[in-house]
């Protein structure tokens, strides 16, 4: 007698940090694609993107124009910047 059930799961996982405004995720990253990727200003280096959570390029070009006004993501979050890929991430 007395097998105790274990628990197997113990998280000590801290959520909440409140770093990113925008989330960093696959799916966000596909909607910039369609935003980003046909800007006049975007850097073209090809793993770059998402630059308003992840912040600027490391080789970013000349202001020509920014289309993240368009983005559903600059309007899901509220943004109100531009050019992401040069002056870094949403705060
Ligand atoms: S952040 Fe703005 S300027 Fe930079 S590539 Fe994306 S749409 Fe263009
Ligand atoms: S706001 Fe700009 S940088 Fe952010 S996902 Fe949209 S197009 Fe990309």
């Amino acid at each position: 007698m007395g097998t105790k059930p274990k628990r197997a799961s113990h998280s000590n996982e801290l959520k909440g940090k409140n770093m990113a405004k925008v989330e960093d995720n696959y799916e966000n990253e596909t909607i910039c694609i369609r935003f980003c990727g046909g800007c006049p200003s975007y850097p073209g280096i090809k793993s770059e993107v998402l630059f308003c959570a992840r912040g600027k390029s490391h080789s970013p070009k000349p202001k020509s124009g920014c289309n993240c006004g368009q983005c559903d993501i600059w309007n899901k979050y509220d943004l109100s910047d531009f050019y992401y890929c040069i002056e870094g991430a949403a705060e």
